[in-house]
């Protein structure tokens, strides 16, 4: 939104939380003052940055201190304001979130200095203390990206692979998907700008020409739940450019891309998702393999619906996602959506399940134990974290995330240690393979165990590639000696 305004700003956030507007009138007023005279270099008036970070957060009813943080995220960096001035003027919470944000600013992921090895440690480590400062660091991100066109050639291509490196991921992991899509088409376009122009006119041209099918569609599906009186809402979705980008470069065909376009339908009960998903059956012809039953099997970033490829109107394919108004908000916004869904507790709800159900948290507090120099931890995030990743399931049908390039072993000691250390061989899909096999997408991984096996080898530390299991197989060794 172009001459955006602290009006705009509270009128968003009195959408959905009419309390506590004078707080962020107050901060937007010690930003306005602070950052006086600043310019960006677009030559507007430096304010209008924080102002917009805040404002994406309040789309995602971020909580008040989250957007008090958004409009002061520059002024430790930027002007005479101490982290001191802001806990006694705001609160602990706004102090901490915005010292948090400036120590990550000044990160560099590829980087060889120790100066800059630790500030990125930071950035990745203050997700383990309040993973807000990594919501309003993605927003800055996103805002940053969308007015990129100001910086020369060499730095939108630098900050585009940056975005792609580290905050697309970071997006991913806490399910953040409408950043995470923004942020991808953004890179994609200063990245590779003909090729995003090309997709960009598909994609128009695809939309205008499945306007009226999935128009037809929703009609369809909005009379069947009327009439079975289920609450909804439905919307129509096309996939973002750098998604289509990356299944032609995988190979596709555009007929061939299932997920193209989607409607999103949105009731109010779990149980109303599967009637509904019945209804849509029974009117439209499901595609058998491409049902995904994500709100019994969450992804490992929490999200939850049911998926299901048909053939809609004109024979064309259409995903139908089905969730609850809640996972819909989780879908959109990741763990933001807990600011809006558990109002009051949100914040410890929040940091609890980011221990106990996103895994690539756990993964990050494991590498942070075990590396203590900056350079191995960075190296190590990147090579677990960041790289391509691979989900398979246990045997009980649980989705398991690892880095591309994992083994059984990986496998066997991301369940539990004691699997890894009695492990003797493991059968992937029912058969038995080695256990350096490398591990595909959707593989089915049992693991075959023996008490009075011998242990993990030496050998296998050069098997593994997650931190735990070489954590583990080291000290089981170590015993050994
Ligand atoms: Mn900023």
């Amino acid at each position: 939104m172009d001459n955006l305004t602290i009006n705009d700003l509270l009128a968003k956030v009195a959408e959905y939380n009419n309390e506590e507007i004078e707080i962020i009138r107050k901060a937007y007023s010690y930003a306005f003052e602070l950052h006086k005279g600043q310019k960006r270099q677009s030559g507007e008036d430096y304010i209008t940055h924080p102002l917009h970070v805040s404002y994406i957060l309040a789309n995602m009813h971020a909580d008040r201190d989250t957007l008090c943080a958004g409009l002061l995220h520059d002024t430790l960096e930027d002007t005479k304001m101490t982290k001191e001035d802001i806990a006694l003027i705001f609160n602990d919470d706004v102090a901490n979130l915005v010292d948090g944000v400036t120590k990550i600013s000044k990160m560099n992921f590829s980087s060889k200095q120790d100066q800059n090895l630790a500030n990125t440690r930071k950035i990745i480590t203050g997700i383990t203390e309040d993973v807000r400062i990594i919501i309003i660091k993605l927003a800055d991100r996103l805002h940053n990206m969308r007015t990129l066109g100001f910086k020369s050639e060499f730095k939108q291509k630098e900050n585009a692979m940056e975005t792609m490196d580290i905050f697309v991921p970071l997006a991913y992991y806490i399910g953040a998907y409408r950043i995470k899509s923004e942020l991808e088409d953004l890179s994609l376009q200063y990245l590779y700008p003909d090729k995003y122009k090309k997709i960009e006119d598909i994609k128009l041209r695809i939309e205008d020409n499945s306007k009226h099918c999935l128009e037809e569609m929703l009609q369809t599906i909005n009379r069947i739940l009327t009439d079975k009186n289920i609450p909804h809402e439905i919307k129509v979705r096309t996939k973002n450019i750098y998604g289509i980008y990356k299944r032609m470069e995988q190979g596709y065909k555009l007929s061939d891309i299932h997920d193209l376009l989607a409607l999103k339908v949105m009731v109010d009960t779990i149980a109303n998702c599967y009637q509904t998903l019945g209804l849509v059956h029974s009117k439209y012809h499901p595609i058998n393999e491409k049902f995904k039953d994500y709100i019994y099997n969450p992804k490992t970033n929490m999200y939850r619906s049911l998926h299901t490829t048909v053939f809609g109107e004109d024979d064309r394919l259409v995903q139908t996602q089905i969730r609850t108004f809640d996972m819909d908000k989780i879908a959109s916004f990741g763990l933001t959506a807990y600011f809006d869904i558990n109002k009051g507790n949100a914040r410890s709800l929040m940091q609890k399940d980011l221990k106990d159900k996103y895994q690539f948290f756990k993964s990050l507090v494991e590498i942070n134990s075990v590396f203590s120099d900056n350079k191995g931890f960075v190296n190590q995030v990147k090579r677990e974290l960041f790289a391509d990743k691979i989900y398979v399931y246990t045997p009980k049908g649980e989705i398991l995330e690892l880095p591309k390039g994992s083994t059984p072993i990986d496998f066997a000691y991301k369940i539990h240690s004691n699997i890894g250390d009695t492990m003797v061989s493991a059968a992937v899909n029912d058969k038995i393979v080695d256990v350096d096999y490398h591990l595909h997408n959707k593989d089915r991984v049992r693991i075959i165990t023996d008490i009075l096996s011998y242990g993990p080898r030496e050998e296998w530390l050069d098997k593994v590639k997650t931190t735990k299991a070489k954590r583990k197989i080291k000290e089981f060794r170590k015993k050994c000696n």
